[in-house]
């Protein structure tokens, strides 16, 4: 009990840190998340309360096509109208975490020194339940710690992997000229998650043809919203010289109110909350099924190898048991 009530005091203490803006706090907080740590549940209650004012935007597209370019010319932005800025850098690729793939990345060092901005890599590989379950609860801990904004950018490759659609109120998809990017957009659905487009590299032969591509397609596609339908515009960059980001600053700001009047700002948050507790829920019963494992799997596993019971039967057995709390 003694030790229960320390570890309160020390959550409490760590999450007030947070949101003092000390971001040694918000990084034993996001490390806390990472790690499973059973203390987890107390920083989610402590921190729920805080969230739900940051606006959250994703970057996808394909390598090269100029994300953390973008990223970090978004942060400049973000910053010098005085938000603080949250990054949280998704690599599907790699098992390290914790800043160390950051530390390559000279881009975002400009911002590196500025204690209004937190940089955060994650991991995606290896992890139980992906990052259907750690992301959202970092993205909780910098939405509680005052980031008014908080951008998401997968890095590395396998891209696709990371749904960090799922995760934004507002995505961005970048795409290149010459990369033959209008087609892979179709092919990949993209069409259907994007809220604004990016042509980036638009010092590059063929940014206006592409942008013309996608404005077309655009135009073909539907999108299954109720309510007055999106459109998403087509913003032209060249991220390297920062421009354009003021105007996809704006798009980003023009969705968000659209979000707003419609309802789908709400929507789109109880989807991403319905997700994370679906796989906290998914991931408790796993749990508990490894606790009977012991005796109660291997016992009803013989029963189906014996020929007695089917599988579908001795799922029934084993959810029975869940169920009466053996
Ligand atoms: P990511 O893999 O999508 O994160 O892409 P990066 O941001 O690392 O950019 C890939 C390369 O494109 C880098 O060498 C950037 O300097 C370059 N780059 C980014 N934006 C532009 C741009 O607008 N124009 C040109 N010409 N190059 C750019």
């Amino acid at each position: 009990m003694a030790n229960a009530q320390r570890r309160e005091v020390k959550v409490a203490d760590l999450v007030e840190r947070a949101r003092d803006g000390q971001a040694h706090a918000v990084a034993r907080l996001i490390s806390m998340v990472e790690d499973a740590s059973p203390q987890l549940r107390e920083v989610t209650a402590a921190l729920v309360p805080q969230a739900g004012h940051a606006q959250v935007i994703g970057l996808t597209g394909a390598p090269g096509v100029g994300k953390s370019t973008s990223t970090a010319a978004l942060v400049s932005a973000y910053r010098e109208t005085g938000h603080r800025v949250g990054v949280l850098a998704i690599d599907p690729s790699s098992p390290f975490s914790g800043g160390a793939l950051l530390g390559d990345r000279i881009r975002m060092q400009v911002h590196a020194t500025d204690p209004g901005v937190f940089i955060r890599s994650m991991a995606a590989r290896g992890r139980l339940g992906g990052l259907s379950w750690a992301a959202p609860q970092a993205l909780r801990v910098l939405d509680a710690a005052g980031y008014g904004v908080v951008l998401i950018e997968t890095v590395g490759v396998g891209q696709s992997e990371v749904d960090v659609v799922s995760l934004a109120d507002s995505t961005l998809v970048l795409v290149a000229p010459g990369m033959g990017d209008g087609i892979q957009a179709a092919k990949a659905g993209i069409l259907e998650v994007a809220d604004v487009f990016v042509v980036n590299k638009a010092d590059r032969e063929g940014a206006e043809r592409t942008a013309r591509e996608l404005r077309y397609m655009i135009s073909l596609g539907r999108r299954e919203h109720s309510g007055p339908s999106w459109r998403p515009p087509v913003v032209r960059t060249i991220a390297d010289k920062g421009q354009g980001i003021t105007e996809v600053i704006e798009a980003i700001g023009a969705h968000r109110d659209w979000m707003a009047t419609c309802g789908e700002l709400e929507r789109r948050r109880t989807d991403r909350a319905r997700s994370e507790v679906e796989a906290i829920a998914l991931q408790a019963l796993r749990e508990r099924l490894g606790q009977l494992r012991g005796d109660a799997l291997a016992a009803v596993a013989e029963r189906v190898v014996a020929g007695e019971l089917d599988s579908y039967a001795a799922a029934d057995v084993l959810i029975a048991q869940l169920q009466a709390g053996h």
